[in-house]
């Protein structure tokens, strides 16, 4: 068998006492953990799951989100977490275009109808009493289960198109793995935060369940609060995190952050957007001597192909560091030519982490690599002569006007110097001369006020006069996906609408 729920029983027979998941203040022993995920498995398995079946998990963060996922695993099943917070419809399309033989859902959440021949309720809100689970049936070993076996199959957050099934396989995540346990120096003392939410690549991978391997523990939050993370950390004396950038800054500006002894990190990581400067320089005010690791990643290659070293984080800010050790990073042009260091182009990749494609869509598929192997990521940078990997745009975020290619973040970066702004988003909005043009779109930090010609003063001397904004709009938040990032779809259709 080649599922992560192996490295568990291994664990188990080894150190069945040593705490492999923290959750709702409860502590889940090796031991535990390993007759749980038999248990679900044995669920699973009376419901008519074998190897191949795909099981849909519409859940937010618990423990039995982790046990299902590793009893869909020792199945040789394949896991499909569903965003939670998408609409009705966008759940339904999902189901149907996996195929979903099961969905095992929260019972806050409405269950589709007439979709799916089975739909099942949880309850993973509290941790359940294992003594009441009774004992293990054992379940039956579905066919051998091979590393190029369709492990999950992830739908991508849909920022810039609709959503597409990411194929991962079974080797395609033990790779990912293997590169998240060597570069972040993994051990049987990790102690794990997840809070992102788990359907993500980030909560899931970066590194995620991976710590399990290495005898490792997770602390699992089922809702995001400055003080539920905090609180934790200094409780179970965590060690690390996947942190989106947004949730960075929240716990950076939290007021009661000197009353948690956050002292035990050794490192956070940030990524799937990028992360404003000014936080990377404020990181240090409350994670001290721990590191940041901006990360670069995405659904398709299972999260994190880059990771910055340490030490270098301000020497080389901007960028999202260099490649782990089995992936391989070309700036290509749009022929595929590979572009010398310091050229903007395409960022490919290639290695065993990446995907082989989209589920039932081979025409996406064939367009998204070069050459067979190099994934093409749709993101624009450039490599420098030490391989440090600085990311320009997403090419479906640039925006034309004027025929000029800018790219939003670069607007952004300057939005984010002003002292009145807390977050903000560039975009381009139809115009009948330029064919699109730059808006600006800020939330305010709390007291401060901003207009126009303000803004035009500061970004006069930073920007070139095409790249700045000529509109601005103000917002008490921006739409984001549950990663953090920027819903830039969303806010061209919201602001589109509302400018003409
Ligand atoms: P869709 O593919 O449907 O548009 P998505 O691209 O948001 O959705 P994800 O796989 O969650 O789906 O995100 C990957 C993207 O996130 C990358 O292609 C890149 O644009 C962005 N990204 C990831 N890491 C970073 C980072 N460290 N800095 C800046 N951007 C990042």
């Amino acid at each position: 068998m080649v599922s992560l729920h192996n490295a568990v029983r291994y664990w188990a027979g080894r150190a069945p006492e040593r705490c492999a998941l923290v959750y709702a203040g409860q502590r889940i022993g090796y031991g535990d953990l390993e007759r749980r995920v038999q248990h679900a498995a044995a669920l699973l398995a009376a419901q008519g799951i074998a190897k191949g079946d795909v099981v849909a998990l519409l859940m937010k963060n618990s423990a039995a989100f982790i046990e299902l996922s590793l009893a869909v695993g020792h199945l040789g099943a394949v896991l499909l977490p569903i965003n939670y917070r998408l609409g009705a419809e966008e759940v339904e399309f999902i189901l149907r275009h996996a195929g979903a033989k099961l969905l095992l859902a929260d019972e806050e959440f409405p269950l589709p109808t007439g979709v799916l021949p089975q739909v099942l309720h949880v309850n993973s809100k509290a941790q359940a009493d294992s003594r009441r689970l009774g004992p293990a049936t054992p379940c039956k070993e579905g066919d051998l289960v091979r590393p190029e076996d369709l492990f999950r199959l992830m739908y991508t957050s849909g920022t810039t198109d609709r959503p597409k099934g990411v194929m991962h396989s079974y080797q395609n995540y033990h790779w990912k793995c293997l590169d998240h346990i060597s570069a972040l120096g993994l051990t049987e003392h990790s102690r794990l935060l997840v809070v992102g939410p788990l359907y993500h690549v980030g909560a899931f991978d970066l590194p995620g369940l991976a710590v399990l391997m290495t005898g490792g523990m997770l602390a699992v939050v089922r809702d995001f609060s400055e003080e539920a993370v905090l609180s934790l950390i200094a409780r179970e004396r965590l060690t690390g995190a996947w942190l989106a950038p947004v949730m960075l800054s929240r716990l950076l500006a939290h007021e009661r952050r000197s009353a948690h002894d956050v002292s035990s990190m050794q490192w956070v990581i940030g990524g799937g957007e990028r992360t404003p400067e000014q936080r990377i320089r404020d990181f240090g005010s409350l994670f001290g001597h721990a590191r940041y690791i901006d990360a670069y990643g995405l659904t398709e290659t299972c999260s994190g192909d880059t990771m910055m070293d340490p030490d270098r984080e301000i020497e080389k800010i901007g960028s999202t560091g260099r490649a782990l050790a089995h992936v391989e990073i070309r700036v290509c042009d749009d022929t595929g030519t590979p572009l010398p260091a310091g050229e903007d182009g395409e960022i490919c990749l290639r290695g065993p982490k990446v995907t082989c494609g989209y589920w039932r869509d081979e025409a996406r598929t064939r367009a998204s690599f070069h050459g067979g192997d190099w994934f093409r990521t749709g993101d624009v940078g450039y490599l420098d002569a030490e391989g440090y990997l600085f990311l320009t745009d997403r090419k479906k975020d640039m925006i034309i006007s004027g025929g000029e290619n800018i790219a939003s973040s670069e607007v952004e970066r300057v939005l984010y110097q002003m002292p009145q702004v807390a977050e903000a988003a560039a975009i381009g909005l139809p115009d009948e001369r330029w064919g699109e043009c730059v808006v600006a779109v800020v939330v305010l930090k709390a007291g401060e006020s901003l207009d126009l010609p303000q803004l035009l003063t500061f970004c006069s001397g930073r920007l070139g006069g095409f790249k700045t904004p000529k509109k601005l709009f103000i917002r008490t938040e921006l739409p984001r996906n549950a990663s953090g990032k920027v819903l830039k779809r969303d806010l061209r259709d919201l602001l589109g609408a509302s400018a003409l």
